[in-house]
């Protein structure tokens, strides 16, 4: 049973304190008393240092679509790292996962490789002020789209900072310099009205609009389609770009959410899911603008490089992660997270908990609200939300199913139909506990 303070987690953790702040490295993975150690991971479950077992629906926050340790991604990488696992030349690999991105999403013709979702992320929206030569940019209140200074504006305001009317941009991180906040314009999500105005009234300094189509820390509603179309009205008016973060809604489906809810950005970033479990990030767009990175005329407009760019393990990796995601797969992970979601929802109705399941593909996340939740304002929890979402986290926890602290479980392809079925039982389970505390 969590906690438990004879446990090797236990000890690692104490032994962790002297030498990483707080213990920690990824204040994502921190939990209180202790973090849980991973020892090993095969399939959809994890095993801890205290031999645990647990079936993971954390995926390492969404990147192992595919769960541990699977055996191509196994033969890919070490076939690689046999070869040699970075080099100062570029390899084959990088072309091919960057034609099998641009075969997939219609609006990518050029792939930039990074390492992580936050580069990605950064030189979007440097490629975006490189190629309109303006300063500003427009995101949602409480997307998270990584720890680049301006992308994480507004990240987590609390309601004394939400403003009479339109979002206000707030820094996330104390330090965060005023100039970066007057350079990023707070739009709310899933309001097209209100948004559309803001970015009309900023528009001759906008260089883009940042919209994750299902953002997972603003509650992870799905994006109207509507609001989106709106969006991509208004940037094209006012002469931004717009740039899909699809670091984590690219598993969704084979063409991403772009393709789902058919509207086409300039720019994606993308991540997780396409480095088959190792760091990643890349950046995707029409050739027009991709032109920024490109140096064959000299200096580029935006220089970008990076020591581990489409390093070959991680491309290799990589591509045998995304030929695996045919559209069978996304099918199976469709139906097994409808089976989660529609699961889980009866267990609330069944113990009398209000709240239920929102989410879109292989991800959901529970809530704690009784209202429907459509952006960052209306998934915000009360106090005894956030009690309830306490007491169903280590409930969960405890009956051997791992899911992210604020409520996100993603699925993996290795599920079982007993696997769906040991996890909305676990959620039930849990449920329960929370129905009578
Ligand atoms: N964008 C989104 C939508 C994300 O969810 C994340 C990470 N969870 C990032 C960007 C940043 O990616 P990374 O953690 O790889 O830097």
């Amino acid at each position: 049973m969590y906690p438990d303070s004879s446990s090797s987690s236990q000890r690692m953790y104490d032994r962790a304190l002297s030498s990483l702040p707080g213990g920690n490295t990824r204040t994502t993975v921190f939990m209180k008393p202790y973090p849980i150690y991973a020892a090993r991971g095969e399939g959809c479950r994890v095993f801890d240092v205290d031999g645990n077992e647990f079936i993971d629906c954390i995926n390492n926050f969404t990147s192992q679509i595919h769960g541990h340790a699977h055996p191509a991604l196994i033969k890919a990488a070490t076939e690689q790292l046999a070869l040699g696992s970075a080099f100062g030349l570029p390899t084959e690999s990088e072309i091919e996962l960057a034609e099998l991105l641009a075969a997939r999403l219609p609006s990518v013709d050029q792939v930039r490789f990074a390492n992580s979702g936050t580069e990605a992320v950064m030189m979007a929206l440097k490629a975006a002020r490189a190629f309109t030569g303006r300063p500003k940019i427009a995101k949602c209140e409480g997307a998270y789209h990584g720890s680049y200074d301006y992308a994480e504006v507004s990240l987590d305001p609390t309601p004394e900072a939400w403003g009479r009317n339109a979002p206000v941009s707030v820094a996330y991180a104390r330090g965060t310099p005023d100039n970066v906040l007057a350079d990023v314009v707070t739009i709310p999500f899933n309001d097209a009205e209100a948004a559309v105005s803001l970015i009309r009234e900023h528009g001759a300094e906008l260089a883009c609009v940042l919209v994750d189509p299902m953002p997972n820390r603003a509650g992870l509603a799905p994006a109207d389609k509507t609001y989106l179309e709106a969006l991509r009205m208004v940037t094209r008016e006012v002469g931004a770009l717009l740039v899909f973060d699809e670091v984590i809604t690219f598993r969704l489906g084979f063409r991403g959410a772009q393709g789902l809810w058919n509207v086409d950005p300039d720019l994606t970033t993308l991540g997780k899911i396409i480095g088959g479990g190792f760091p990643v990030g890349a950046i995707g767009g029409h050739r027009d603008v991709m032109a920024v990175f490109d140096p064959r005329p000299g200096k580029p407009a935006l220089p970008h490089g990076g020591t581990f760019s489409a390093n070959p393990v991680t491309m290799r990796a990589g591509l045998a992660a995304m030929r695996l995601l045919d559209a069978a797969a996304f099918a199976r992970l469709d139906t097994m997270g409808e089976a989660v979601r529609s699961g889980i929802d009866t267990a609330f109705r069944h113990h009398g908990v209000p709240g239920g399941t929102v989410g879109l593909g292989s991800l959901l996340k529970i809530h704690f609200a009784d209202r429907p939740i459509r952006d960052y304002r209306s998934a915000y929890l009360t106090e005894q939300e956030a009690q309830r979402q306490a007491v169903f986290n280590r409930a969960l926890l405890n009956r051997g199913v791992l899911a992210a602290g604020y409520g996100l479980m993603a699925l993996s392809t290795p599920m079982t139909d007993a696997d769906i079925d040991a996890i909305i039982e676990a959620a039930s389970g849990a449920l329960k506990e929370v129905s009578a505390s």
